[in-house]
């Protein structure tokens, strides 16, 4: 994950939630992405280090466990901008240029000068970070396979070339919903300005939800209103276990019978009861200072071993040995 923000309830939805389970069944491997926040926003670092610090507090608190999983930062571990480069000889540029993202996101972000290197070569050096831990399996929603599979055909490139060296990485599709934001628009961001943060306290959640976009022609209550993409009930489906209250106040709302009051109420309260435990394990980890630095220092020492390893298997492949 990229630290360029604080993290929201898309995060947790799109990313975290499948992340956590993963750790009881493979040895999992969970970075800041800090090379790759800066191919987009090199112009202004510096928040990066404390979004770092504050994106991997709320990893733990979501359920992340340093104990089971490899919690590091890619900076720390040098060796991924070794085998981007050597990646780098034997990719061509046309590759790069085809991936979708790459143009969307220049058109996206006009604001900023994308034609870099760096941005052109992000793909690469994701597939430096997988592969550098002979990855087998990269957790990744529908809209990231064709990324994976940019991966998969440098890998087999480099393998041509220099011997059967790397493993190939395969997608484990994560069950991925997008959350829409408070505002309605089809994806919670930080740029829209439409999240409800992680971080956020129980007054600051209530009070989003109830500014939350809903139906807008149901002016009174006794007017039936509807539930179909409706982000409140959207919102109901994904966080409030209480599926007999939802299906009673989704009943009711088509009939009129209902104000949208209730209805946030009924939301902010499910919203809080799920993130009052991740708020209290975010407090027990602020009440260490300096443990989450320590966490990622372990995490980034065992990487740099793992990683350490292949890259002594691929200098001898790549023929550069001095001894
Ligand atoms: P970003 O911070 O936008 O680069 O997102 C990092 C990852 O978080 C994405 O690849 C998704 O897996 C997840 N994510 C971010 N926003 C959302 C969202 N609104 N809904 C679902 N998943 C999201």
């Amino acid at each position: 994950m990229r630290p360029t923000g604080r993290l929201h309830l898309g995060h947790l939805v799109g990313a975290l939630q499948n992340w956590v389970p993963l750790q009881d069944r493979h040895d999992c491997f969970y970075f800041v992405a800090d090379w790759h926040a800066l191919t987009s926003e090199y112009a202004d670092t510096s928040q990066t280090t404390a979004y770092a610090y504050e994106n991997v507090a709320d990893w733990i608190a979501a359920g992340l466990d340093p104990e089971k999983s490899t919690l590091f930062v890619q900076s720390l571990v040098p060796a991924h901008a070794e085998l981007y480069l050597l990646l780098s000889m034997v990719v061509p540029i046309p590759w790069l240029e085809r991936v979708p993202t790459y143009k969307e996101q220049q058109e996206a972000l006009k604001d900023k000068d994308l034609s870099t290197i760096g941005f052109l070569g992000y793909p690469l050096l994701q597939t430096a970070d997988v592969v550098i831990y002979d990855a087998r399996v990269v957790p990744v929603g529908e809209d990231q396979v064709a990324h994976l599979e940019l991966s998969r055909e440098v890998v087999r490139r480099f393998n041509n070339v220099f011997g059967e060296v790397l493993v190939e990485p395969q997608p484990l599709l994560t069950s991925f919903a997008r959350l829409p934001g408070l505002d309605g628009n089809r994806k919670m961001s930080k740029s829209l300005g439409n999240t409800i943060e992680l971080s956020d306290d129980a007054e600051a959640v209530r009070k989003k939800v109830m500014r939350m976009y809903t139906d807008p022609k149901r002016v009174r209550a006794d007017i039936p209103g509807t539930v179909e993409g409706n982000p409140v009930f959207l919102y109901h489906d994904a966080f409030n276990p209480n599926k007999a209250e939802v299906q009673d106040l989704k009943d009711r709302y088509e009939r009129g019978a209902v104000g949208d009051v209730e209805v946030k109420q009924k939301l902010a309260h499910a919203l809080n009861t799920m993130l009052e435990p991740l708020r209290d394990r975010r407090a027990a980890l602020a009440s260490k200072p300096g443990r989450i630095r320590e966490i990622l220092e372990e995490g980034s020492a065992r990487a740099r071993k793992v990683a350490g390893g292949t890259m002594e298997r691929l200098r001898d492949a790549v023929k550069l040995r001095y001894r």
